[in-house]
């Protein structure tokens, strides 16, 4: 097996599908389109199209698959694809990204399944703030949505915090706290402008460092865990905390030399960076006929666009937004 070397000396180990653009919230971060936005079949990829380019990406050295969105859950089917995915040979790490909106009602069949652990949208405890960042979400259902993740073992449950001045950046030691006691990874993901609204983004930004002097005012000295040097995230753990707290930092420390990621949008499109614009159709390729063959040729050559780290930081400003092109 030749594995698929992206630039600068990595390797592709990791795919993100995003299955849907469309998502039952309105995140003031993410700002998804119109929710009767209608995905036509044409413009689209089929779980059919999604799955076979995981089976020929494994047959090059792919271990890891997140499922994300849009919210990946309102897509019917999604479950059973899941199942899929968890069927081919060399993923041993299936992973999905959800809001938690749906999870309850999910969370046991996607176990079964064959789904590893879910990681969930979580930007506040508090309902009023949760429902005026989400565009109107009930902060209860994540709860109960979370709960049944942990019941269905799909574990650990990694919980993300966009932290959004204005809105949750005096909640980050409450968010925190809930690793005191429960073995979940509370990640603090720095607010990145994606959609490319600057104004918004230098109103809302906060940068991970001021969030953890917050948690160092709070709880005390943090234990800096070990680095896989692949992770976004740098971990801490909280004195005599059960689980771990996490720092994504796209904005002001990036974790590029180890990436091993590559994105693929739910209208076909292969990108091999979060934040570059540079991407490769595949849905026109795959509904022309191509072989096997021939589009691991093209997944080789799109992992090449990856740059070698994304543009200046901070200075960043993308066109797609985030549900376009799968968080
Ligand atoms: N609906 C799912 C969810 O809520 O997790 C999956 C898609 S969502 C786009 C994936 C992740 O992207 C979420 O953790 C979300 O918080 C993050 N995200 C969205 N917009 C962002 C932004 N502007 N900056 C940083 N993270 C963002």
């Amino acid at each position: 097996m030749t594995q698929i070397a992206s630039s600068f000396g990595r390797t592709i180990g990791y795919l993100r599908i995003s299955v849907t653009t469309r998502c039952n919230l309105r995140c003031v971060y993410c700002r998804p389109s119109d929710l009767s936005f209608e995905e036509r079949r044409d413009q689209f990829l089929d779980f059919d199209e999604m799955l076979r380019v995981v089976r020929v990406l494994a047959g090059a050295g792919l271990y890891k698959v997140r499922i994300t969105g849009g919210e990946p859950l309102v897509r019917s089917g999604v479950v059973e694809f899941i199942g899929e995915v968890a069927q081919v040979p060399g993923i041993r790490d299936l992973a999905l990204s959800t809001n938690g909106l749906l999870l309850k009602k999910h969370a046991e069949a996607l176990a079964r399944n064959g789904l590893h652990r879910v990681n969930v949208s979580l930007d506040t405890l508090d309902p009023d703030i949760f429902s005026l960042m989400t565009g109107g979400g009930r902060l209860q259902d994540v709860l109960e949505g979370i709960d049944a993740a942990q019941e269905a073992g799909l574990v650990p449950i990694k919980l993300n915090v966009v932290v959004t001045r204005g809105f949750n950046d005096d909640q980050v030691a409450q968010l925190a706290a809930l690793t005191l006691t429960r073995p979940w990874h509370v990640r603090f993901i720095e607010y990145m402008p994606i959609g490319g609204d600057e104004h918004l983004y230098q109103q809302r930004f906060v940068p991970a460092s001021e969030v953890k002097q917050q948690l160092i005012q709070s709880f005390g000295a943090l234990e800096e865990l070990e680095w896989s040097g692949i992770s976004a995230s740098r971990n801490f753990r909280l004195p005599g905390a059960k689980g771990i707290i996490g720092f994504i930092t796209p904005m002001t420390e990036h974790f590029c030399a180890g990436c091993n990621r590559l994105r693929l949008t739910a209208d076909g499109k292969v990108r091999p960076c979060l934040l570059t614009e540079i991407e490769t159709d595949i849905l026109g390729p795959l509904r022309a006929g191509i072989s096997d063959e021939e589009l691991l040729q093209l997944l080789r050559v799109a992992s090449q666009f990856k740059p070698e780290h994304h543009e200046a930081l901070g200075a960043w400003r993308g066109q797609r937004n985030m549900v376009q092109i799968g968080g």
